[in-house]
C-alpha cells in the first residue's frame, strides 16, 4: 500500500477529492491511504493564524514556518524512515509520467500545499526533498497539484486499476500518445468506427493502433518524438 500524507490548510479538499471514483475505491480496498493534516491545528496563535506579512515588504502573505514544521513532525514521528517531502510549487521540476512511476515506488510520501505568496523558505530548507510543479502557470493553492500527483501515482500502484493493461498502453508509456478509442454504437452522427476495429483481426488492429498513435503524436506533440530520437 502507498500512503500519501498531505499538509494543507484545506483538508476537506483533499478528503473529498480523493474519496470518489477510482481513488475512493482504491482507498476502501486498502491499496492506497490518504491522510490530510490540517496545518492550522499546529499553530500556537490564539486566533489560529498561520500566515504573516513578508519581511522586506511586498504584496500578499506568507505561510509561517512553525505550524508547518510541527505538522510535519507530527506525521514524521510515526514513520520508520524519513519520507520524501514534496513541496508543490510553480518553481519546481515539471511533473511527468516517469516521475509518477518513480514516486509510486515510495511507500509513504508527504505533500506540502502552499497558499498566498508561498511558504517561509526556512521550513522548506528544513523538510523538503523535492520541488514539483504541475505546469507553467500559477494556481491559488497546492491542493489541486497534490491531488493531480496523487491521482497519477495511485494509478500505477498494483491493484488500483481493475485491468492492469490499462496503464501499460496509456499515453506516454511508450513515449507516444495513445491511439483514438471508440465504443458502441458503430455509427454516430454519420461518423463510422474505423472498419479495421470491427474486423476482429488482432494483427491489423495492432498495426492500425501503432500507426494512429504515431500520427497523433506527430500532430499534437511532436516534441515527444524528438525526445525519443
Ligand atoms: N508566489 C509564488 C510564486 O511566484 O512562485 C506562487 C504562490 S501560489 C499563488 C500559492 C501556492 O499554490 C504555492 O505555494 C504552491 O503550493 C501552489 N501552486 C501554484 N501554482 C502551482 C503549480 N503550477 N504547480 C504546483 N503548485 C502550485
Amino acid at each position: 500500500m502507498n500512503k500519501f500524507h498531505v499538509l494543507t490548510l484545506f483538508p476537506e479538499m483533499i478528503e473529498s477529492g480523493c474519496s470518489t471514483s477510482i481513488l475512493g475505491r482504491a482507498k476502501e480496498a486498502g491499496h492506497i491511504g490518504v491522510e490530510a493534516v490540517n496545518i492550522r491545528d499546529f499553530t500556537r496563535d490564539k486566533h489560529k493564524k498561520v500566515d504573516d506579512y513578508p519581511y522586506g515588504g511586498g504584496a500578499g502573505m506568507v505561510m509561517q514556518a512553525e505550524p508547518i514544521y510541527l505538522a510535519y513532525q507530527h506525521i514524521e514521528q510515526k514513520m520508520e524512515k524519513k519520507p520524501r517531502v514534496i513541496y508543490v510549487t510553480p518553481q519546481g521540476k515539471v511533473f511527468h509520467q516517469e516521475m509518477a512511476k518513480e514516486l509510486a515506488e515510495e511507500e509513504e510520501l508527504v505533500f506540502l500545499c502552499g497558499h498566498y505568496e508561498g511558504v517561509d523558505e526556512r521550513v522548506l530548507e528544513e523538510i523538503v526533498t523535492d520541488y514539483v510543479s504541475i505546469g507553467d502557470y500559477v494556481l491559488t493553492g497546492g491542493e489541486l497539484p497534490a491531488m493531480v500527483m496523487i491521482d497519477a501515482i495511485s494509478r500505477l500502484v498494483p491493484g488500483v486499476l481493475n485491468n492492469g493493461d490499462s496503464a501499460e498502453y496509456e499515453s506516454f508509456e511508450n513515449g507516444m500518445l495513445e491511439y483514438p478509442q471508440y465504443t458502441r454504437p458503430p455509427e454516430f452522427l454519420g461518423r463510422k468506427v474505423p472498419e479495421v476495429l470491427l474486423s476482429g483481426h488482432h494483427g491489423r488492429i495492432e498495426e492500425w493502433r501503432k500507426e494512429q498513435s504515431y500520427l497523433r503524436t506527430k500532430e499534437r506533440r511532436p516534441d515527444l518524438l524528438d525526445k525519443n530520437k
